[in-house]
């Protein structure tokens, strides 16, 4: 089957999608299976603000909504949630859901089971010892009682798959502050890889370079925060550009690529990367608010390369 006409085995929703500077529209995604009630939450820096859109943009609330009809609207989202698949503890990625945490300890004492919040063993630390803890905010993780929390915290080795919101999920170390993950997620034959901010990285590629060659990687969402021009600071952040994520997707594909010194540079490699990429869509996520035309410039340069590069956009859904 080509990929216009496979079934269609993810479903992913953005709730927000910028890499700061505007703090209704940080990094949040649902992960569902097609056509269902999303699960899985990845990330959670701008929560309501994105199921809000999502509402209003569908018809299903309106602009003028009073407050209280936002959260009736925005709970019926969120009270599925079984888990927070959390890349890092950075609060562009975590800052909304902790806010939110009013509405999960509602549904807590309704009865319903513990929101497992899942990441490698550092941010899981970082978590429990810095944000659920007085005074900064509750210890959500003992309310309304240690046996029956709102939150679970839960470490997640390595590479060790677990099933998470009816996926199989994997988490893979990534270039970021100590203990960042990316996600491999799996249904059935196929496979959705989320990474979350990193620099220059190297085992991601080497456990999904293998599903890529066997036809069942169907996207990518990697982070594009600074343009190329801001090469120097991104690297020194642990971020990168969109020559940098091309060096990322050649390393993917097993492409050896030079230093990229212009956008004629950047449209070559892009066609050289497009047969190997064929069917697999590239979210761009995590742009700046303060650099996203000129991120936006470059994107566009790259249109007939043939690569599938979709900007995520706040409460819109894509099936892949
Ligand atoms: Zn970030
Ligand atoms: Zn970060």
């Amino acid at each position: 089957l080509s990929a216009e006409q496979r079934a269609p085995a993810f479903e992913l929703r953005a709730l927000g999608v910028l890499g700061g500077d505007i703090d209704t529209n940080l990094s949040c995604y649902l992960l569902g299976h097609p056509g269902q009630r999303a699960a899985v939450m990845i990330d959670g820096g701008s929560v309501l603000p994105g199921i809000i859109r999502w509402k209003e943009d569908a018809g299903e609330l309106a602009r003028d909504a009073s407050p209280s009809e936002q959260v009736r609207a925005a709970s019926k989202v969120i009270e599925p949630i079984e888990a927070l698949l959390l890349t890092h503890s950075h609060l562009d990625h975590l800052g909304g859901f902790i806010q939110k945490s009013t509405l999960d300890v509602g549904f807590a004492m309704q009865g319903k089971k513990p929101l497992e919040i899942l990441s490698l063993e550092q941010t899981i630390d970082t978590v429990r010892s810095n944000v659920f803890e007085s005074p900064l905010w509750a210890d959500f993780t003992a309310i309304p009682s240690k046996e029956q929390p709102t939150f679970r915290l839960q470490s997640i080795p390595a590479l060790a798959p677990r099933m998470v919101g009816g996926f199989q999920v994997q988490a893979v170390p990534i270039t970021h502050i100590a203990g960042t993950a990316a996600f491999l997620i799996q249904s059935g034959d196929a496979f959705y890889l989320h990474l979350g901010d990193t620099g220059p990285t190297q085992q991601v590629w080497d456990v999904a370079g293998p599903l890529l060659r066997r036809g069942k990687l169907r996207a990518i969402s990697i982070e594009f925060s600074y343009p190329s021009a801001d090469e120097q600071a991104a690297i020194a952040t642990s971020h990168l550009t969109r020559n940098l994520v091309l060096g990322e997707l050649a390393k993917l594909a097993g492409v050896e690529a030079q230093a990229l010194a212009s956008d004629a540079d950047a449209v070559g490699l892009a066609k050289r990367l497009a047969p190997l990429l064929e069917g697999v869509t590239i979210f761009a996520a995590h742009i700046k608010a303060q650099k996203y035309e000129q991120v936006s410039k470059e994107l566009a340069a790259l249109e007939g390369s043939g690569l599938k590069i979709i900007v995520p956009q706040q409460g819109k859904a894509y099936r892949f």
